[in-house]
């Protein structure tokens, strides 16, 4: 997708502070952090939401979760603990329409979120 930002990651367009990558997914530091850790997980294909997600892309949903523990790992707070979160659409505030699962840790996070 031409016009997409976080396509334009993938092709190196746009050079993100990548953390982990693998063969189906990017994740790299979220530019406006909410959190000491603060990390995007992207797929390497792009869906625009979580309502575009066919039964194809089952893998490619375990994938997002399964490079959350590298990420997690990666920057020290799989012990002390982290959330994952995935906007979909105008009430969840999504902004960026390629699917991304947030990895936010480093500090205690509240629930229930705002
Ligand atoms: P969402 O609101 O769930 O769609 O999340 C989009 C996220 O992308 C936000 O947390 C933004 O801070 C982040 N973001 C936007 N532009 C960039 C960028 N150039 N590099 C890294 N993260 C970005
Ligand atoms: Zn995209």
């Amino acid at each position: 997708m031409a016009d997409c930002l976080f396509c334009k990651m993938l092709t190196g367009a746009i050079k993100p502070d990548v953390v982990y990558e693998n063969e189906h997914v990017l994740a790299f530091r979220d530019i406006n952090p909410q959190a000491p850790v603060h990390v995007l997980i992207i797929p390497k294909k792009h869906i625009a939401t979580i309502n575009d997600l066919s039964d194809d892309d089952t893998l490619l949903a375990g994938d997002l979760f399964i490079a959350t523990k590298a990420v997690a790992t990666l920057t020290g707070i799989a012990d002390s603990g982290y959330r994952t979160v995935m906007n979909c659409n105008a009430d969840a505030g999504q902004s960026v329409f390629h699917i991304h699962l947030h990895v936010l840790g480093g500090r205690h996070l509240a629930w229930p979120p705002g």
